[in-house]
């Protein structure tokens, strides 16, 4: 994987809407932020941002974890009983991208269900990939949505979608958890509020860390009962933290940055537009920050390339690329990235 260490003196980084510098607001945030245990509940930054995490999925309570990826296992562990099946879309994130943690932390055998182009599970997957418990089958113990959908270019999967893969799922009493970690992005894209995506989920995770740019954090919500025994499992997992707010407190700020993700969808579609011009490269239409590019060429060969010019992209596939655009990359630099490219191709 290419890295920022190029010999090009400005290199324009779109591996990912992870690697967003904090801005100083944030770093004056964590200066100031008023502190307590938060293992023993005290700490207000952290109290203040669960609650309103929460308000803002529309659930009851909130739970601050270090990373996306515990939320989505705390959750997986919360819902379960050890040896149930779990129901998840082939391409997801809590499937292929989290170490086996389903299994490995929860116990869980996995069910995967092919969600198509833009990773949708329709209710007619979820009644096919539902196992009832019975003397020999494990049963059902989980749904997990995602919203947008990362390896699929960052879909933005209309409420209803999940509504009903969701209500499906709750025909068998099986609890529904959105991995969320772009929920934001996909709430901006589709123009609906957060809430409007989590209304029939029993849980959701968002991260903080991405494209709203905090340095570290993301939000675990669902009913209070939900949060109170994640809270031991969080604990369990080793993410119990102390005075959390000097973090929480970036967080808080990262959560005024919902109104500006249009501005990523958009220098997203310059860039995939600006891109798919060039020889040798295809872009496919951005739903949202994410530009998946389809290279003739060998995606390693030709991101080495781009290094080499100071544009920075990961490899998705053998002859496929991803780009995002995030609050560190301006229009400038999306004009930039396809000049740069433009001279490699
Ligand atoms: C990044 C990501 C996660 C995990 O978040 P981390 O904070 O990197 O652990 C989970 N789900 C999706 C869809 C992601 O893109």
């Amino acid at each position: 994987m290419p890295t920022a260490d190029t010999d090009h003196d400005d290199p324009i980084d779109c591996r990912s809407d992870t690697v967003t510098r904090p801005s100083d607001a944030m770093r004056e945030a964590a200066h100031d932020a008023d502190v307590g245990d938060d293992v023993y509940r005290e700490d207000p930054t952290v109290n203040e941002l669960e609650a309103r995490a929460a308000d803002l999925v529309g659930m009851a309570a909130a739970l601050y974890v270090p990373t996306g990826t515990m939320g989505n296992q705390v959750a997986a562990r919360t819902h379960t009983e050890q040896g149930q099946e779990a129901l998840v879309e082939r391409d997801s994130h809590v499937y292929r991208w989290e170490l086996g943690g389903l299994a490995q932390h929860s116990g869980l055998q996995v069910r995967t269900v092919d969600g198509g182009d833009r990773g949708v599970v329709t209710p007619e997957a979820v009644h096919a990939g539902h196992v009832a418990a019975d003397g020999h089958r494990p049963g059902t113990g989980l749904l997990c949505l995602e919203n947008t959908h990362n390896a699929k270019g960052g879909t933005a999967i209309a409420p209803e979608r999940i509504d009903a893969a969701a209500d499906a799922a709750h025909e068998y009493d099986v609890p529904v958890h959105l991995d969320g970690a772009r929920l934001f992005n996909a709430a901006a894209a589709l123009d609906v509020p957060a809430a409007r995506l989590t209304r029939e989920v029993d849980s959701v995770m968002f991260c903080l860390s991405k494209g709203l740019g905090a340095p570290v954090g993301s939000m675990l919500a669902g009913d209070a009962e939900f949060v109170e025994r994640a809270r031991r499992h969080r604990k369990l997992f080793g993410g119990g933290m102390r005075q959390a707010g000097i973090i929480a407190a970036p967080g808080l700020r990262a959560l005024e940055n919902r109104d500006r993700l249009a501005e990523d969808h958009r220098n997203a579609e310059r860039l995939a537009d600006g891109l798919d011009e060039l020889d040798g490269l295809a872009a496919h239409d951005p739903e949202t920050n994410i530009v998946l590019v389809d290279t003739e060429d060998p995606a390693e060969a030709f991101l080495e390339r781009c290094a080499e010019v100071g544009v920075l992209a990961v490899p998705f596939d053998d002859h496929q690329v991803r780009f995002c655009t995030h609050l560190d990359v301006s229009r400038a630099d999306v004009e930039a990235v396809v000049e740069r490219v433009s001279q490699v191709v």
